[in-house]
């Protein structure tokens, strides 16, 4: 796989050779090519079976110029900390697009959640607190869910944080269960966010009032995704997970994928509609492709043969550097993941704020609060573009950095 850091460092290059960067000045720059700090760390864990294994994991702080560091934590058995240190910085230029005074910050452990017992789960996400609580804190650094971390694992850190700290706030851990500290709405807040943003760019990107969509993922981000877009009159072409898709020119039914893969695990052999690859279903043809799974799946080999009008990226860094100067010569417009998915750590600052306020808020409350923030968003990054006639992930970062510039 390609290294994301580098692909993260240069986008980052990409954007200083703007006109509109000279501002920033070199030193700013270097600041922004290391993190503030990475922490790798090892978790023995004492296995069902007797057995002592031990797993790495990390947290990366990269940048606390806007407020406390900010970021998710996934278990995944390719994570490894360069990937850790490019989704830490694109969570602190994330969170200055979406206008929140957040930091950015990531974390980590390499490991398949699939292959433990709940029992060693528990115990592995206890033990990642249990060696990085002095650095976390509601005013320090406070984590989040990101791929294969859940509700649930966030409830048990919040829980061995309190116990090692005494911090009752619960506010060090946002995506926490409902009625353990958690806020409505932050379930489908990635993919309410990118639809919001996807509603303020449409016309603007040329896009029709019903579009035709296709996404790869069926997690937290790919499944509301879809329920969001299928319930605003929009017709899902196609959808995967990682084992392969399901692709029906008049539209799937979510509910009939969702029992099926209920009982059979995964989307593959779904019949009554076209089995496809990952790979194939990216190259569908489509108003909007929506990657919402891994870094790396539209490179410069596969990106030529791409049929979307519009990528909207929801997750983090699906295209490399090379796929993106592709795309925009071909004139296919990317909303940038930074952008697009920005809703999930948005509404993880308001859990945060009702958290230390001691409030809830209504679901509805949470969503009238997130829209005008990625309306503001969308079109701020729209405008910096159009400014330095560049692509909307150019514009992004440049309205990122300069939020980021004022506080360093
Ligand atoms: N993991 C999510 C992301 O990549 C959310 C982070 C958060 O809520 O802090 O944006």
């Amino acid at each position: 796989m390609q290294n994301p850091f580098q692909n993260a460092m240069l986008q980052l290059d990409k954007v200083a050779k703007l006109k509109k960067a000279r501002d920033f000045g070199d030193e700013f720059f270097a600041r922004l090519r290391q993190p503030d700090r990475d922490i790798r760390i090892s978790i023995p864990i004492k296995m069902d079976n007797g057995s002592l294994k031990i797993f790495e994991g990390y947290r990366v702080e990269y940048n606390n110029a806007l407020g406390p560091y900010k970021g998710g934590i996934r278990y995944h058995p390719d994570t490894e900390i360069n990937e850790v240190k490019a989704l830490a910085f694109w969570m602190a230029l994330k969170c200055a697009v979406a206008g929140i005074e957040m930091g950015g910050g990531k974390g980590g452990i390499t490991v398949d959640p699939k292959e433990l017992s709940k029992r060693e789960l528990e115990k592995l996400s206890r033990g990642w607190v249990q060696k990085l609580s002095d650095i976390l804190g509601p005013h320090k650094d406070v984590p989040a869910p990101d791929v294969n971390t859940t509700p649930e694992i966030m409830d048990w850190m919040a829980d061995e944080y309190e116990k090692i700290t005494g911090d009752k706030t619960r506010a060090t851990f946002t995506g926490k269960p409902l009625g353990k500290g958690g806020s409505e709405g932050r379930g489908p807040a990635t993919g309410l966010g990118g639809f919001y943003v996807f509603n303020s760019l449409r016309t603007q990107l040329g896009l029709k009032e019903k579009c035709e969509i296709v996404i790869q993922g069926f997690g937290n981000v790919g499944l509301n995704a879809a329920k969001i877009f299928i319930e605003n009159g929009h017709k899902i072409l196609a959808i995967s997970d990682s084992k392969g898709g399901v692709y029906d020119l008049n539209g799937l039914d979510l509910n009939k994928l969702i029992e099926y893969k209920k009982n059979n695990g995964s989307l593959s052999g779904f019949m009554g509609s076209k089995n496809v690859t990952n790979e194939e279903l990216l190259e569908i043809k489509c108003d909007v492709l929506i990657p919402a799974a891994f870094e790396n799946q539209i490179t410069d080999k596969n990106a030529d043969k791409i049929k979307a009008q519009v990528i909207l990226e929801l997750a983090n860094g699906p295209l490399t550097p090379e796929a993106d100067e592709i795309l925009f010569n071909k004139g296919i417009q990317v909303i940038p993941d930074i952008l697009a998915n920005s809703g999930g750590v948005t509404v993880s600052y308001f859990e945060w704020e009702q958290n230390l306020k001691n409030e809830n808020w209504s679901e509805k409350e949470v969503f009238d609060k997130l829209l005008p923030l990625m309306n503001d968003a969308a079109q701020k990054t729209l405008e910096k573009a159009k400014e330095s006639n560049t692509h909307l992930r150019m514009g992004a970062f440049i309205l990122a950095l300069e939020r980021i510039k004022t506080k360093i």
